[in-house]
């Protein structure tokens, strides 16, 4: 069989190495002329760690042992201790450059079968054969299609026509500093809520640290007339340090601003001969860091069950009971959280972080249990 994959993110590109090692030939078109992953971490979670094991994948990632969730002025909340998420889960919580990740995961999938430059306009299924219409005016055929192109997927678009997705209500800036002289220690994460905002730190494998701060904001994604960095300062400069400092030490051109949306989860990702991984099928806010973890997971589960079962119909099937559940209960989780996140009110704020203050580190680990595990049934 062959099988025809529309984008190279993460998504695309574990789904392609899970199909090609159930035995398929793999073609994946991505209409960015390059690979080039933006500046920016992510976390990598117990779950995506061991799909990635499973996909045979190895990123330069850096264990953390802790993360510390504060309020604005730096008052301690409470500490998660992550570092002990091996024992209970057999893999371990990091970070990771994206680039890092998609570096590795193409490495992994090899030039072979990877067209760059190569837009996906539009499929047509019969029984026989998908076919994809590409910008250069050519057509490509192949027995199944995976749509893994992102938050405003194309393929989503023609095989569920549900619209566009939701805005959250807030906005995210990102950045990259070299970590001199800044108290972010490796092997943490440091979370800090404010009211309506909140603003994230951690390590990354390379003496870099990585910032996220997030505000809610009318849709827009632009700066105002002072740039991004006079717009984090208004924002975030009274908040407890390395926050300031983590700004201060960020080029203007160096930061990045996207609005946060998702999508109401869906009942089916596949019609006919074509299916949905990654964020054109499930995309969620990032307030649980698990995007990518549930695109890892896509594309291990999608292999599995093409290899396991012997038609593409059950083979689906499979898939949508492996993951649909799953990932749609993240899709939940994660709006939740931005929701807890944007509160604003000064008086529900402390009521907030007084219940946050009261939690085990332990316990809030344990809440994702059923996310974290292979088998959270069996867990003691
Ligand atoms: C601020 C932020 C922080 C996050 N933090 C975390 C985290 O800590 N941990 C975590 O697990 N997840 C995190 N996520 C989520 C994660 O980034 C995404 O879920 C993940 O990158 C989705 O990968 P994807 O391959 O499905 O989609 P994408 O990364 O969007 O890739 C889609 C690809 O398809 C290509 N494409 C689009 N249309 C077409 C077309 N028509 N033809 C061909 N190619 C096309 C695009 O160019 C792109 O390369 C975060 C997300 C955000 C926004």
């Amino acid at each position: 069989m062959k099988a025809l994959i529309a984008g190279a993110g993460i998504g695309g590109l574990a789904a392609g190495i899970a199909l090609r090692q159930a035995g398929l030939e793999v073609q994946i078109f991505e209409r960015s002329p390059q690979l080039q992953e933006i500046g920016a971490g992510l976390m990598i979670w117990p779950n995506g760690s061991r799909a990635l094991e499973s996909l045979g994948v190895e990123a330069k990632t850096l264990e953390v042992k802790n993360v510390t969730l504060s309020n604005w002025h730096g008052h301690r909340l409470v500490e998660m201790p992550v570092g002990s998420a091996y024992v209970r889960y057999g893999h371990s919580v990091s970070f990771v450059h994206r680039a890092d990740l998609q570096a590795a995961l193409a490495k992994t999938f090899g030039p072979q079968g990877l067209r760059l430059g190569c837009e996906v306009r539009g499929f047509s299924d019969n029984e026989a054969e998908v076919e994809v219409a590409l910008n250069d005016g050519t057509v490509a055929a192949g027995d199944l299609l995976v749509g893994a192109d992102g938050l405003r997927s194309p393929v989503r678009r023609q095989l569920l026509g549900d619209g566009d997705p939701t805005y959250l209500g807030s906005t995210i800036w990102r950045g990259l500093v070299a970590s001199e002289g800044i108290a972010v220690p490796p092997g943490s994460g440091i979370n800090w809520w404010g009211r309506g905002s909140e603003f994230l730190a951690f390590h990354l494998a390379d003496s870099k640290i990585y910032w996220a701060g997030v505000t809610k904001e009318p849709r827009g994604e632009r700066p105002g007339p002072g740039g991004h960095k006079h717009d984090l300062s208004e924002r975030f400069g009274d908040w407890a340090e390395p926050v300031p400092a983590l700004i201060a030490a960020t080029s203007d051109a160096a930061i990045l601003r996207n609005d946060m949306y998702d999508r109401p989860p869906a009942s089916h990702w596949s019609r006919g001969r074509v299916t949905l991984a990654g964020d054109a099928a499930h995309p969620m806010s990032p307030n649980q860091g698990q995007g990518a973890c549930q695109a890892l997971e896509d594309g291990v589960a999608l292999g599995e069950s093409v290899k396991r079962t012997s038609s593409l119909a059950e083979a689906f099937q499979l898939y949508e009971r492996r993951r649909l559940r799953r990932a749609n209960r993240e899709v939940a989780m994660s709006r939740q959280a931005t929701r807890g996140v944007q509160i604003a009110n000064p008086l529900l704020c402390t009521l907030r972080d007084g219940f946050m203050s009261l939690l085990p580190g332990r316990l809030i680990l344990r809440i994702q249990d059923a996310t974290l595990a292979p088998d959270a049934s069996a867990l003691p």
